[in-house]
C-alpha cells in the first residue's frame, strides 16, 4: 500500500489539470475513536466506549505541515526526533502514513499538549476532548525547544543596573514594524529580532548604548521554523518572502497556516515540489490543489524549512 505522502504526490502528477482535489479526505474535522472493549469489560461499566474530538482544526493544519515536512528532507526526521522524542517521530509518520488520523491527533493531543491546554469531558458513554482556542497555543508552544534563541545586549555605561541582558525566546514571535509603511516588512521584522543592532539603553537615566549580538538558535538551525504572525495585518502581508536568513541559515517558504476570524476557523496552505495545496478539515473535499501560490492575506503563521546546504 502507498504512503498518505505518496497518494498525495501521485495525485499532483496525475490530476494536474482535471479534478484539483485529493481523491479521499486527509486530516478530517474532529475524529471518533471507538475503544474496543475485551470481553472482560462488559461486566464492569465502562466511563467512556468512544472519544470524540471537537474543533481540531487548532492543530490539524500543523499536522499536515509537520507530515509534509518530515517527507521533504531524509534527515528531517532523526533531526526532529532530537527535539519531540524518537517515539513520537515514529509514531507521527506511521499514523499519517496509514491514514489513522484520529489516532494520530490524539497522539498529539497525549504526548504533546499539557493538560491544562484543552477541555475534556465524559458525555453519555464518549469522552469529549475539546480543542477550541489559539493554534500557537495547541501547537507551536508544544515543540518542546525546536525553535528556542538567544540574544545576549551589553550597556556600554559601566554603571548601568543592568549591563548585560539575555534574552530567551522558545518561539519566533515577529511585529510589524511601526515606522516603516512599505517595502518587505516581514524581512525587516526577521531582521529586527535576529540580527546584531546599537540602540540606546531603556534603562532610566542610563543614557549608555546598549549592543545587541545576533540572535542564535540554542540548539543550532532548527529544520523547520513557525513564525507567528497573528498580529499582523493584511495590508501589511503584500509581500510574503520565500526565502529568509535566520541566525546565518538560509530558509524557504514551505507553507502557512490561515485564520478566518468570523468561523474561528484555521486552514492551512503548504507545497509540494513547488504545488502548493490547501488544506481545510472542515470541507468535505479537504486537500486541493491550488493553480498558483495562495494569497496570504490571513496568516496565523509562517512555517519555513532550512535549506539543503551544498
Ligand atoms: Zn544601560
Amino acid at each position: 500500500m502507498k504512503t498518505l505522502f505518496e497518494e498525495i504526490k501521485a495525485s499532483i502528477k496525475n490530476n494536474y489539470n482535471q479534478d484539483r482535489s485529493f481523491w479521499r479526505p486527509v486530516l478530517p474535522w474532529g475524529g471518533v475513536f471507538t475503544i474496543k472493549a475485551g470481553r472482560k469489560a462488559v461486566s464492569c461499566t465502562p466511563l467512556y466506549v468512544e472519544i470524540r474530538l471537537k474543533n481540531t482544526c487548532t492543530i490539524d493544519g500543523f499536522l499536515m505541515l509537520l507530515y509534509v515536512i518530515l517527507n521533504e528532507n531524509e534527515n528531517f526526521p532523526r533531526e526532529l526526533s532530537l527535539h519531540l522524542g524518537r517515539e513520537f517521530v515514529d509514531c507521527f509518520l506511521y499514523l499519517m502514513d496509514t491514514y489513522s488520523f484520529t489516532t494520530v491527533k490524539l497522539l498529539w493531543i497525549w504526548d504533546k499538549m499539557e493538560k491544562q491546554q484543552y477541555k475534556s469531558e465524559v458525555h453519555k458513554a464518549s469522552l469529549i476532548i475539546d480543542l477550541f482556542g489559539n493554534e500557537h497555543d495547541n501547537f507551536t508552544k508544544n515543540l518542546e525547544n525546536l525553535m528556542s534563541t538567544i540574544q545576549e545586549s551589553y550597556c556600554s555605561n559601566w554603571r548601568c543596573p543592568t549591563r548585560v541582558q539575555e534574552d530567551q525566546q522558545r518561539t519566533i514571535n515577529i511585529n510589524p514594524p511601526q515606522e516603516i509603511p512599505h517595502g518587505n516588512l516581514i524581512r525587516l521584522a526577521v531582521d529586527e529580532l535576529f540580527c546584531s543592532r546599537i540602540e540606546l539603553c531603556e534603562e532610566r537615566g542610563c543614557g549608555g548604548l546598549r549592543e545587541f549580538s545576533q540572535r542564535v538558535f540554542c540548539h543550532g538551525p532548527p529544520p523547520f521554523v513557525v513564525l507567528n504572525m497573528q498580529h499582523w495585518k493584511s495590508e501589511d502581508l503584500a509581500y510574503v518572502p520565500y526565502y529568509l536568513d535566520l541566525s546565518d541559515h538560509k530558509y524557504l517558504l514551505e507553507g502557512a497556516t490561515l485564520f478566518n476570524k468570523e468561523e474561528h476557523h484555521y486552514s492551512a496552505a503548504f507545497q509540494i515540489d513547488g504545488h502548493w495545496m490547501h488544506y481545510d478539515g472542515l470541507r468535505n473535499v479537504n486537500l486541493i490543489l491550488l493553480n498558483k501560490p495562495p494569497e496570504f492575506l490571513l496568516l496565523s503563521s509562517l512555517v519555513y524549512i532550512r535549506a539543503t546546504e551544498k
